[in-house]
């Protein structure tokens, strides 16, 4: 199906035509979105769900009145600040040939407020905003949302696992009665059921296959490997296989400050990016990354859930992901939009079992792969009968309760 025979206008078009063909989610989404209709839809990162949403309602947005002051027409709600800041590159983007200048705004914690309340002087058209900040900022006056007319919820499950859903009701209960309700998540707990039968009215549901028809385009490695080999082998990889840009995942911020510190010192040039940094410091880190002057940005989850760079060519798993759901988001962080892309996991033995749950999940067989001169020696875990956790190390406390365990 050509991108023409989904309703959108010449400018919109136009603003795509570096598209072949639109993806699943804008097939299914554009057209009802045009009508005004509410969307409840599966879609992960990677999906070409941002333009999904964002095209159709810059057509109705253009298709209202024009209210001076502006008034909030369309408010999306995002997780993260990098999201707010993606999703606000693709609405300016998608409307560099609109006839009317349209005001965007983005509001995000962890920065000052005050130029944000700039911003919004005079009102905003389209705004990406956490809740967190939305709230602060109509507590300030910033801002109002009674004529919202569309309201989008990006990454739902995203925002409740990150604790925003009080904000999340708060907001809801400033908005007016009617209005268009976008839903977009990649996963769907009873939470986002709930949230969604109290804010839909009679959705369409899209649900977009992603992980079949994305997988295929990303080679998948698993190499085996001790625990305290990794950044060896990862600082190995990285110069023997000529990898430019990587983004390793690690689990804790603290790891991504270390293996980043172990990187330079080894004259790769290698950036941690978690939450705990300051977003000035994640901006530059970012950039630099983009523009290729780091070669290693090694991320949280968190901080690298919604990472859009366009041919990200390696990501690597130095920890494993906690669920299979997260290891599709990380590699769907390479391989996108067409391009070939290559995921490496790092299988301690630790991690052995974690990982081929992850397989089963997705109905993969990855090959396990020994690179020469890092051998693994560790052995997996022995399954405690004390009922530990799965494929979790021993403690000294286990070990001594066996051996207590084995004298008596
Ligand atoms: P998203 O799922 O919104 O994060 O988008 C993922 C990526 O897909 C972005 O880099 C977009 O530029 C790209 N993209 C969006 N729509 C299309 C399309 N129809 N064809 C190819 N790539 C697309």
């Amino acid at each position: 199906m050509p991108f023409t025979s989904l309703g959108l206008s010449a400018p919109l078009l136009s603003a795509v035509n570096q598209y072949v063909t639109p993806t699943p989610v804008q097939s299914a989404a554009i057209p009802v979105v045009l009508k005004g209709g509410d969307v409840l839809a599966t879609a992960q990162t990677g999906s070409g769900k941002t333009m999904a949403f964002v095209l159709p309602l810059l057509q109705r947005w253009l298709a209202a009145p024009l209210e001076k002051p502006r008034r909030v027409h369309a408010l999306i709600l995002v997780p993260t600040r990098e999201l707010a800041a993606q999703v606000t590159e693709t609405v300016l983007r998608c409307a560099v040939h609109l006839p009317e200048r349209i005001k965007v705004v983005s509001a995000f914690g962890g920065v000052s407020i005050n130029p944000q309340m700039m911003a919004l002087r005079g009102g905003a058209d389209f705004v990406i905003a956490t809740p967190g900040r939305l709230l602060d900022l109509v507590d300030h006056n910033a801002l109002h949302l009674d004529h919202v007319a569309a309201l989008v919820l990006d990454e739902a499950d995203r925002m409740l696992d990150l604790g925003f859903a009080d904000e999340l009701a708060r907001v809801l209960a400033l908005l007016p009665m009617r209005r268009q309700n976008l839903l977009f998540s990649a996963t769907f707990p009873d939470a986002i059921h709930s949230l969604a039968q109290k804010l839909l009215h009679e959705p369409t549901r899209i649900e977009v296959e992603t992980a079949p028809t994305e997988m295929p385009v990303i080679e998948q490695r698993a190499i085996e490997v001790d625990e305290d080999q990794r950044t060896p082998l990862l600082r190995h990889l990285i110069k023997t296989e000529g990898w430019k840009r990587v983004l390793v995942f690690v689990a804790k911020q603290y790891s991504a400050e270390h293996v980043a510190d172990k990187l330079r010192r080894s004259g790769i040039s290698a950036v941690a990016f978690h939450g705990d940094l300051s977003q000035g410091a994640r901006s530059q880190a970012l950039a630099a990354f983009k523009d290729s002057q780091i070669h290693v940005l090694v991320a949280t989850d968190l901080a690298g859930r919604g990472l859009d760079i366009v041919q990200l060519p390696v990501v690597v798993n130095y920890d494993l992901p906690r669920s299979a759901v997260d290891y599709t988001h990380r590699i769907g962080r390479t391989g996108r939009a067409g391009e070939a892309g290559l995921a490496v996991s790092f299988i301690t033995a630790a991690a052995h079992a974690h990982f081929c749950l992850i397989e089963k999940r997705h109905h993969l067989t990855i090959p396990r792969e020994h690179i020469p001169g890092f051998e693994p020696q560790d052995e997996a875990p022995q399954p405690s009968s004390t009922g530990g956790i799965k494929g979790r190390r021993k403690s000294k406390k286990d070990k001594l309760r066996e051996a207590a365990a084995r004298q008596s």
